[in-house]
């Protein structure tokens, strides 16, 4: 059986708390440092008192739960955590009122492939059903207008309420705006620091996004002012990273990792893509090559105890939808399966964050 976070926090929420009627995981008992690796699971359960009375109790009643919902046959670790709980966070204004989840799709290297995983994951939880927007933050190369073909479109400001907001263009049931549809292609360099930063707040909080279930932020590749700026002053769910097997771009993503999961902007890392895992040609679509190296996102995965979140092949359709606008996750092909997938494990990955968070840690701009 294939075990995932999910599983085990249903087979979590089998487990009460004596005397409360509540399950362990309503009550945030559950830490955030579940680790899956193979059959091998190990969660930790966090008390409030040092002396509670069912400590070992419920983590045998955890673990037998597990082995009864996922298999007898996991390696099982129940661990005990003894902290006080943390006191809520003052609520931030609240700016962007209808999106569920913001989640940044970030690379530590250039080329790498993020704008196309994000183009294509968008267009893939938008057929999957979601309300889906997506914000080309990417200052210095814009790429999502060409690839959504809406390189000439101009968005244009509507009323909303007493606000003037800009509205946000429609493709393939994708809200997109890019700081691409408002300058020229040869001025995009001169966009730096705090102003590249204040014209992508205000790409935020002066559109009309309306009622969003995934808005995605495509960022500059590296880590700069902008990933601090954007991460900090938004609540984000998460953040995807977006790496190739490669040494030098496994390096710059671990980096990338250790940025966000850092004191000083600590946002969690939903998982881990791992573009151009290999080349497959259409003629011999069995064959793989591993042109450069073999699983190494995945052993980045595991190093890092992140979820791989998909493994998209490199494939000629992949960079011909890129070019033409017309991305491959709309069609059924192999590869727009991939992205499919890369969209069903996503959504189950924020679905693991939200049960996990406590419910000021939500979708909300600070000032
Ligand atoms: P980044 O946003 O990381 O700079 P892009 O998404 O712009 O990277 O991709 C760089 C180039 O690689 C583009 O030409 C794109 O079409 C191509 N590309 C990305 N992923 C794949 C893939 N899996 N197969 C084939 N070409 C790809």
């Amino acid at each position: 059986m294939n075990i995932y976070p999910k599983l085990i926090l249903d087979a979590l929420e089998k487990v009460r708390y004596p005397g409360t009627g509540k399950n362990i995981v309503e009550m945030g008992m559950i830490e955030d440092d579940m680790r899956i690796e193979g059959n091998k699971v190990s969660f930790s359960i966090i008390f409030e008192k040092p002396n509670d009375p069912f400590m070992k109790s419920l983590v045998k009643a955890a673990e037998a739960a597990i082995l009864t919902y996922a298999g007898e046959n996991i390696d099982i670790k129940g661990n005990i955590i003894t902290k006080a709980k943390q006191p809520p966070k003052p609520a931030p204004v609240n700016l962007l009122p209808g999106v569920k989840n913001i989640v940044a799709i970030s690379s530590g290297k250039g080329g790498v492939g993020k704008s196309t995983v994000s183009a294509n994951l968008a267009v893939a939880l938008a057929k999957l059903g979601y309300k889906v927007g997506l914000l080309d933050a990417d200052i210095f190369g814009p790429s999502i207008p060409k690839m959504f073909h809406a390189e000439e479109a101009k968005p244009y400001m509507e009323k909303v309420g007493e606000r003037e907001l800009i509205k946000p263009v429609e493709q393939y049931g994708v809200k997109i705006l890019s700081i691409g549809f408002f300058i020229n292609k040869k001025d995009a360099l001169v966009w730096r620091g705090t102003m590249a930063s204040n014209a992508l707040k205000q790409l935020i909080t002066d559109a009309h996004w309306g009622e969003l279930d995934y808005f995605l932020l495509d960022l500059p590749p590296g880590t700069s002012d902008i990933h601090l700026t954007l991460v900090q002053t938004l609540a984000i769910t998460g953040v995807v990273i977006v790496t190739t097997p490669q040494e030098v771009a496994l390096a710059d993503a671990r980096k990338g990792i250790s940025m966000f999961t850092g004191e000083k902007i600590n946002v969690p890392v939903l998982g881990l893509v791992e573009n151009m895992a290999w080349f497959t040609p259409s003629e011999l679509p069995e064959n793989k090559y591993y042109i450069f190296g073999k699983e190494g996102g995945r052993r980045l995965a595991e190093e890092m105890h992140t979820p791989l979140l998909g493994q998209i092949p490199i494939v000629q359709s992949i960079c011909e939808g890129g070019d033409s606008g017309i991305p491959v996750a709309l069609n059924d092909s192999i590869t727009g399966e991939a992205f499919q997938f890369l969209a069903t494990k996503f959504v189950e990955q924020v679905d693991f964050r939200n049960k996990n968070l406590s419910a000021t840690h939500r979708v909300e701009v600070r000032r």
